[in-house]
């Protein structure tokens, strides 16, 4: 720190005039979870730390839609479900007296549409009614058997959260995509439907979903939500932080001097600057891109922050003027072929009508991007009418959240092809000097709430050291 204090007022001098902070001061880019809960360790350890957030509010992906629906009806936009072993989200949960409630109602039957053919989960599957073609041996079992089948003999180690040592001794499962994989275990192209049937892995390296099943294999059914909305978290965890967050408050330069870092952003039109002894980058690599760094990162790093694939997912959120499903036994959670996945948003609030949420991503994702808003939503009722189409006579109103839309995301979460886990994984939550990199690209739970308040505590940790 005295070599710090010792080179400050040399470079202050060249500095704008209106750059603020100081040798000791920390600066936080990101409001999402992992910025927040890394500030908040930093702050609770008497560090002097200022979070810099683009847009006006934190919680970044964790965002919850209350408007244009009825009824005091609200779902979210992005994160929908808390995982049993996601530790790190429920204590905080806890420990700001939020109230969690079941992801799914207590009871009620999904479905699965494939070729345009419905099933039930509470009758017996029919692949030939669904026209599709099982081995004999593959008769009989559940989507869910089927993958037990084909995940047998896996390396303990990819259950592991932490961080692997190498990526080598998986290089094997990282060089084909997931449905490849399933192919080359022997699985037909029926079951290879039934098992990824809601949600779009053609073109996901078989290395991420295999670690992503492995991490939540055997950890319980039960999936939570936090009563009232997601974004009840960030918005506790910022308003505990007070004024140590600038909102409206864009990075769009790094100066990686001989001993301190300077941050220029732009608030509210001004271009402003900041001096800080550290950083931490807790914003996706989707929106790195933007930033200029000067002089650059490593080869390795910029590369990885270059070709991190971000999954292009749309949530659309369908409200039904009645919750239809009800009568049938149906619980309104459905896989389709298209591919989606569907569920009910309001299964635990009053009230007769419901909204049904949606995800689609891949191709599907991707083609959304093009429609207009009102396209967007009427494609989004259609995903919905393949499993229910009911919603024909129910649809009130809508919206379509395109998460690839979105200047501060680019992207709903971050995700990788084939070859990329051994390539860019190595490289991407690594320091560069006195930058640090947190969010959840950087963790083992990709694309989770976990992943990114474990990367804040890491990226946290490794300031303070
Ligand atoms: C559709 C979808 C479904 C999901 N489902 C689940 C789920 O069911 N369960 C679960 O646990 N997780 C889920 N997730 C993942 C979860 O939302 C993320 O892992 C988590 O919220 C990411 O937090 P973060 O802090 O890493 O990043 P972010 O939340 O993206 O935070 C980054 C922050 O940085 C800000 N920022 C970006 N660029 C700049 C800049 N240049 N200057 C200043 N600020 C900037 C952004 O505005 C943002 O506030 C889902 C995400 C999506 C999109």
């Amino acid at each position: 720190m005295a070599g710090v204090s010792a080179v400050v007022p040399a470079y202050r001098d060249h500095l704008p005039r209106g750059t603020t902070g100081a040798a000791e001061t920390i600066v936080v880019v990101g409001a999402g979870l992992a910025g927040l809960h890394a500030a908040d360790l930093l702050r609770k350890a008497g560090r002097e730390v200022v979070v810099l957030e683009a847009r006006p509010i934190p919680g970044g992906r964790v965002q919850t839609v209350r408007l244009p629906f009825d009824d005091g009806l609200y779902a979210e936009a992005g994160p929908i479900r808390i995982k049993a072993r996601h530790r790190t989200v429920l204590r905080l949960v806890r420990e700001f007296g939020l109230k969690l409630v079941p992801f799914s109602p207590p009871a009620g039957s999904s479905l699965v549409t494939i070729h345009g053919v419905t099933a039930r989960s509470d009758q017996p599957l029919e692949p030939a009614r669904l026209r599709l073609d099982l081995k004999p041996e593959e008769r009989g079992l559940s989507p869910r058997e089927l993958l037990e089948r084909y995940l047998r003999d896996l390396p303990p180690d990819l259950a592991d959260p932490a961080p692997p040592g190498s990526y080598a001794d998986w290089q094997a499962f990282d060089r084909v995509t997931w449905p490849e994989w399933l192919r080359s275990r022997g699985a037909s192209a029926g079951a290879i439907t039934l098992m990824t049937v809601g949600g779009d892995s053609k073109e996901l390296s078989a290395l991420y979903v295999l670690r992503q099943i492995a991490l939540i294999r055997g950890a319980g059914e039960l999936d939570f939500k936090i009563s009232g909305g997601m974004d009840l978290l960030p918005r506790a965890m910022a308003a505990a932080l007070g004024d140590i967050v600038r909102y409206h408050a864009a990075v769009v330069r790094i100066h990686q001097l001989p001993d301190a870092i300077k941050v220029d952003y732009v608030q509210n039109t001004r271009s402003e600057s900041i001096v800080a002894s550290r950083v931490i980058l807790a914003i996706p690599f989707s929106t790195l891109r933007q930033i200029e760094i000067r002089p650059p990162f490593s080869g390795q790093k910029e590369r990885a922050i270059e070709n991190l694939p971000y999954f292009p997912a749309t949530r659309f959120l369908i409200q039904s003027r009645t919750r239809f499903w009800r009568a049938s036994g149906l619980s309104a959670y459905a896989r389709t072929d298209r591919p989606a996945e569907i569920w009910d948003c309001t299964h635990d609030l009053p009230g007769p009508r419901g909204i049904l949420g949606v995800t689609a991503g891949g191709a599907v994702g991707r083609a959304v991007l093009e429609m207009t808003p009102e396209e967007s939503v009427a494609f989004g009722k259609g995903l919905v009418a393949d499993a229910f189409p009911e919603i024909g006579g129910n649809f009130e109103q809508g919206v379509a959240h395109r998460w690839g839309l979105e200047p501060w995301s680019r992207g709903a979460f971050a995700v990788w092809y084939p070859g990329q886990g051994s390539s860019i994984m190595p490289h991407i939550a690594t320091p560069e000097d006195r930058v640090h990199f947190a969010g959840e690209h950087t963790s083992s739970w990709m694309g989770w709430m976990e992943g990114a308040l474990q990367s804040g505590e890491r990226a946290a940790g490794e300031v303070m050291a």
